[in-house]
């Protein structure tokens, strides 16, 4: 695991388990608040508050009751009313007195209004007395105003005992507030910092979710697409196609393409890998947009194949449209680190319903047309026809045939010679395959392709260095010359681990003489891994052997790499001589490689010399020499021994 993850996996757990801590503490300190004010809250209900209720209920009681008096001394009331509201005074004050038992108890403070209240009561019937004593004239003597005046020490005594029990009351309520108040702000505090550490964890929570997603996003984006391009890759584009084929009612027509980008190994041959990929993501972004103008998807399949749904159908002028301008769009220099890169599509397309019905049909379809547009010279877009799986078919026998040729004895080597341009002397031989099917006589450049893809070439070019060798050992023991054999050897076969020990094996076996083996290599075969590439010749060299550059002028050579390669031979490439004598350009081609080769210190070949104007051409430009039908065509060994005699002979 990613130290960075473990970490913030850690911080998520110590923040939610300070979280945790946090709320805990929170809850256990609002329950002991919540007790202290439950607790103080009690007595403040039973007791404080009716207490403060019912002592200013005694003290109205108290003074309507002396009220009464002051009434009756001044006679503003009748004796009858007087004794009405002494009662009822009475009766209140008695009352009043049992309502503030409850909250006071029985104890001295109940005692001190409940004697006061016996007391100023006690008063009544004397008070009465001197009343009924002195009708009329009572405002003003001594005995009722005496009396009057202990009554209202009495109740001011009283009430000064009542303030002081309210003033105690009020005291209790205040002290119970404030300590409410101050766990209430105690509590408060803690709920913010409890709201800090939620939100501060929320945040963390947030964003940790946040780039949890985007990674997730990330893994299922590359889960369904190609690292490189960004493209989807081959298993979204099944996925697609068996999501088209779900729905094919509402699908409609749609075509399926396939595409591969022409002899890209070449690109990766000549500047290597890592420049490929970068050509190849700029190949994938240009397809992507080409594709997509034209509602079309781009999925990478593997190296250079491509696959590209769209929702026409082949048949269609939107379909033609969008293929034109896909191609076109390839076709574009593509200009990378400084190297101007020219690439061609080869496309294959089937369509639904037209010409199936069924994801693997479809596939089956497109590939058919790709190999069609490729063995046409790449470059070229060929849609799904039925003569198409009929040749597909044949391939598929082809290979089955070409695995059993060598066992059935069918392959057969063809000798075409070479002549030397300074004395017109027989130079060597270029052996080339045949296979000889059924009495026919198939050409290499129809099977060798396929006996590259399928790696039937290992087997196969193992028997021709066999052959050749042989060839040429018995030659050496019938004319007592050393003939020299070129020999080709395919790309595959040359990075084959056990391509130099075999190699050694037949010389020894055959005992010919290395130095007349010559082994013709493509550029490709030696620019795809350089430095291993280069090891290789140097010990194929040290063999004694001689080494050739085929089809040279075609790859994407490097000049700087040539100097370096331990070769002897360029063959100029017969696509430059066949048109030298019309096209200028080609026939400064041709001098200007014969130039580079000498200066390199080469031999220079030219093949597919078919005419004498050519071989004059090249002889007056110095080419050392030449291959073609002009001089001789392939032929089986025995037609070749006669031309060595007489090679010879032309020699001597
Ligand atoms: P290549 O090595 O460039 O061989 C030259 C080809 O040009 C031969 O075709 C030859 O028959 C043809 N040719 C020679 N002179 C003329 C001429 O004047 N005019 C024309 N138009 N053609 C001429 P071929 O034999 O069909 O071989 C084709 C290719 O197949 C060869 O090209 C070589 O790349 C490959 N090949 C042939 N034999 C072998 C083999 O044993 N092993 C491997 N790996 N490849 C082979
Ligand atoms: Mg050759
Ligand atoms: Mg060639």
């Amino acid at each position: 695991m990613q130290p960075s993850a473990s970490r913030s996996r850690l911080v998520i757990c110590i923040s939610l388990l300070l979280v945790i801590v946090a709320s805990l503490v929170l809850s256990a300190a609002m329950e002991r608040t919540a007790n202290t004010i439950r607790r103080n809250e009690t007595p403040l209900l039973s007791v404080v508050i009716p207490q403060l209720r019912y002592l200013g209920e005694y003290e109205s009681a108290l003074l309507r009751y002396q009220l009464a008096y002051d009434k009756r001394y001044t006679e503003s009331i009748t004796p009858d009313r007087f004794q009405f509201l002494e009662r009822m005074g009475r009766s209140e004050l008695d009352s009043t007195l049992g309502q503030l038992r409850p909250s006071l108890g029985d104890g001295p403070e109940l005692g001190v209004l409940r004697d006061g209240t016996m007391r100023i009561v006690a008063m009544a019937p004397q008070f009465e007395r001197l009343m009924e004593a002195n009708p009329g004239a009572n405002a003003g003597s001594d005995p009722v105003r005496n009396l009057l005046v202990t009554m209202n020490d009495e109740v001011k005594a009283l009430r000064t005992q009542i303030d002081a029990m309210q003033l105690r009351a009020q005291e209790a309520l205040y002290d119970n507030g404030t300590l409410a108040g101050r766990s209430i702000s105690s509590i408060t505090t803690l709920i913010h910092i409890f709201d800090v550490l939620a939100v501060v964890t929320g945040l963390f929570l947030l964003y940790h979710v946040r780039a949890r997603v985007r990674v997730e996003d990330q893994l299922k984006h590359l889960a369904g697409h190609d690292p490189l391009t960004g493209l989807p890759h081959r298993r979204a584009f099944e996925a697609r196609l068996h999501q088209l084929a779900a729905q094919q009612e509402d699908a409609g027509h749609h075509a399926v393409v396939l595409g591969t980008i022409d002899r890209f190994s070449r690109i990766i041959g000549g500047f290597g890998h890592a420049f490929g990929d970068r050509v190849m993501v700029g190949l994938a972004a240009r397809l992507r947009l080409a594709a997509e103008r034209s509602g079309g998807q781009v999925f990478r399949l593997d190296g250079a194949n491509f696959a590209i749904l769209y929702r026409v159908g082949c048949d269609s002028v939107a379909f033609e449209q969008a293929l034109a301008g896909l191609r076109d769009e390839v076709r574009n220099p593509y200009d990378c680190e400084g190297h101007e890169i020219f690439t061609t599509v080869s496309l294959g397309a089937a369509s639904y319903p037209l010409h199936g019905q069924s994801p693997q049909a479809l596939l089956r379809y497109a590939d058919a047309a790709l190999q069609a547009a490729r063995k046409a010279g790449g470059d070229n877009l060929v849609t799904y026809g039925p003569e198409l799986t009929a040749q597909t078919g044949e391939r598929l026998d082809m290979e089955a045939l070409l695995r059993h040729a060598i066992e059935r004895d069918e392959l057969e080597l063809h000798y075409q010679p070479q002549q030397g341009l300074r004395d017109g002397c027989l130079v060597g031989f270029e052996a080339l395959l045949r296979w000889r099917r059924m009495g026919q006589l198939i050409s290499p450049a129809d099977f060798i392709p396929l006996a590259e893809e399928s790696g039937l070439i290992i087997p196969i070019g193992k028997w021709v260095i066999e052959e050749a060798c042989r060839q040429a050992a018995a030659w050496r023991c019938q004319t007592g010359v050393a003939v020299q054999v070129a020999i080709n050897i395919s790309p595959r076969q040359f990075a084959a681990p056990d391509f130099l020990a075999h190699l050694e094996g037949v010389l020894a076996a055959t005992g010919v003489e290395p130095a007349s083996i010559e082994l013709e290599i493509t550029e490709s075969v030696m620019l795809e891994n350089a430095e291993p590439a280069i090891a290789l010749l140097h010990r194929l060299r040290a063999l004694g052997l001689k080494l050739a550059i085929d089809d040279f002028g075609t790859g994407y050579s490097s000049l700087q790499y040539l100097s370096r390669f331990p070769i002897h031979k360029l063959k100029i490439d017969q696509s430059f001589v066949r048109n030298m004598d019309t096209v200028s350009e080609q026939s400064t081609i041709v001098q200007a490689t014969i130039s580079l080769g000498h200066s390199l210190g080469l031999t220079v070949i030219a093949e597919g010399v078919e005419t004498e104007q050519q071989r004059a051409m090249l002889a007056a430009w110095r080419c050392d020499e030449i291959q073609g039908y002009c001089y001789g065509r392939p032929q089986p060994a025995a037609m070749a021994r006669s031309f060595i005699d007489h090679g010879l002979l032309q020699a001597a």
